[in-house]
C-alpha cells in the first residue's frame, strides 16, 4: 500500500450518505428531496414558507447515494487513509453526524447483532467492522514493526463520560483531564483493552454496543441523545540498523454522535436548564470547534476545544496533526428536507477546514 507521511491538504474530509426511503416512508407516500446530479453534488429541495421547492446545491468529496453498499464506504470515503495514518502515528477520527434516523449507527456498526453469529462478508457490517478488517491487513505489511493495540469504548450522555467496557463501574462518570506528559486531554480510569487479533476488537465492539443499552428505556430516544468513541490507540515500535528504536503513538476514534436534531430539539421540550445544556452542549461546541477552524483559526486563533467533553478528547484529531472524516448522513425524505438541509449546510462548513 501506498502510505502517505504527510498531511493532506485538508484536515477534515467531508463525505454525504444519503439512506434510502424507509418503507414506511414510502407507505406514507413521502417522496424524495434530493437529486445526485454527479461529481460529488446534491441537490436538496429547500421547504420556503410559500410551499414552493426552489433546489440547494452542495458539493462534497463524495456524496453516496442511497444504493451504495457497506463496503463502498470503506472504499471511497477515505477511512482507508486514515487507518493507514493513525499506524503511522497520526490521531485520527471518523465521525458520523445527523439526525436521529439519518443512517450513522447504520453506517459505523450495522444492525444490532452478535457477531460471531454474522457471516464475516455479509453486507451488513458497518464501516467499523471493516475498518478493522483492513486496519489488521495494514499492520501485516508492516513486517517490521511490533505493534501493540489498546481498545476503549466511552460514551458521553449529559455531558457525563461512561465507560462501554467496565461493568464494575458502569454509569459512574469519569473525568476528563489534560495530561501534561501527552500534551492531550484524556479520560481518568477508563478501561483499555490489548486487542491482538481481530476477534478481540469485535469482542471489543460488542460489549460496548451492548452496554449502551443497559438501564435505558427507550433506546432511540437514548441513542439520538448520548455520543459514543470507540478509540483504538496504536503503538509501535521498530528497531532501526543501527539499533535505535522508533516508537510511535497513534490512534484511531469511531464516534456516533447525538442526533443533530437535538440542539433545537431540547430547548423546547421542557428540561431543566442544566438538562437542556448538557445534552447538546458538546454538539453545539462541536459546531463553533469546526466554524472557528473553518474560519481559517486554526493554527492561530483561538478554538473552543476546552467547552465539551467531546472536544475535549477530539481535539487532537481536530487540530493539527490529525485528521478527520466526517460522514454526513441525511435522509432523501421530503418530510425531513428541513434537518437535511442543516446537515448539508454543517457539512460544507466543515469541508473548509
Ligand atoms: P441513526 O443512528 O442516525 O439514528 P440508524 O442508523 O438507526 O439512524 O438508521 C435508521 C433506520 O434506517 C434503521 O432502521 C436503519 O437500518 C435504516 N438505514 C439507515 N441507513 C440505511 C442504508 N444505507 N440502507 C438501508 N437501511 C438503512
Ligand atoms: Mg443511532
Amino acid at each position: 500500500i501506498a502510505t502517505k507521511h504527510l498531511l493532506p491538504e485538508n484536515n477534515i474530509n467531508v463525505v454525504v450518505r444519503v439512506r434510502p426511503l424507509s418503507n414506511k416512508e414510502i407507505k406514507s407516500g413521502d417522496e424524495m428531496a434530493v437529486q445526485f446530479p454527479g461529481d460529488g453534488q446534491i441537490y436538496c429541495d429547500a421547504v420556503t414558507s410559500s410551499g414552493d421547492k426552489k433546489p440547494k446545491v452542495f458539493s462534497y468529496n463524495v456524496v453516496f447515494e442511497p444504493n451504495a453498499t457497506q463496503e463502498d464506504i470503506l472504499q471511497y470515503s477515505g477511512i482507508k487513509n486514515l487507518i493507514e495514518m493513525a499506524v503511522e502515528g497520526f490521531s485520527c477520527t471518523a465521525f458520523c453526524y445527523g439526525q436521529t434516523g439519518s443512517g450513522k449507527t447504520h453506517t459505523l456498526t450495522g444492525p444490532p447483532r452478535l457477531f460471531d453469529k454474522m457471516d464475516p462478508y455479509s453486507e451488513d457490517h458497518g464501516l467499523v467492522f471493516r475498518s478493522f478488517v483492513y486496519l489488521f491487513k495494514v499492520l501485516q505489511e508492516h513486517e517490521k514493526c511490533n505493534f501493540v493495540l489498546k481498545a476503549s469504548f466511552l460514551e458521553i450522555y449529559n455531558e457525563k463520560v461512561i465507560d462501554l467496557l467496565n461493568p464494575g463501574t458502569s454509569r459512574k462518570p469519569l473525568a476528563v483531564r489534560w495530561s501534561k506528559k501527552t500534551r492531550g486531554f484524556f479520560v481518568e480510569n477508563l478501561f483499555t483493552v490489548e486487542c491482538e487479533e481481530l476477534d478481540d476488537l469485535l469482542a471489543v465492539l460488542e460489549e460496548g454496543m451492548r452496554n449502551r443499552s443497559i438501564g435505558t428505556h427507550n433506546m432511540n430516544e437514548y441513542s439520538s441523545r448520548s455520543h459514543s468513541i470507540l478509540t483504538i490507540n496504536i503503538t509501535s515500535e521498530q528497531a532501526m540498523e543501527n539499533g535505535v528504536f522508533i516508537s510511535k503513538q497513534g490512534k484511531i476514534n469511531f464516534v456516533d454522535l447525538a442526533g443533530s436534531e437535538m440542539t433545537k430539539k431540547t430547548q423546547s421540550e421542557g428540561k431543566t436548564l442544566e438538562e437542556a445544556n448538557n445534552i447538546n452542549k458538546s454538539l453545539m461546541v462541536l459546531g463553533y470547534c469546526i466554524a472557528s477552524l473553518s474560519d481559517g483559526k486554526r493554527k492561530s486563533g483561538h478554538i473552543p476545544y476546552r467547552d465539551s467533553k467531546l472536544t475535549k478528547l477530539l481535539a487532537d484529531s481536530l487540530a493539527g496533526n490529525g485528521v478527520t472524516l466526517m460522514v454526513a448522513c441525511v435522509s432523501p425524505a421530503r418530510s425531513n428536507a428541513s434537518e437535511t438541509l442543516n446537515t448539508l449546510r454543517y457539512a460544507a462548513r466543515a469541508k473548509k477546514i
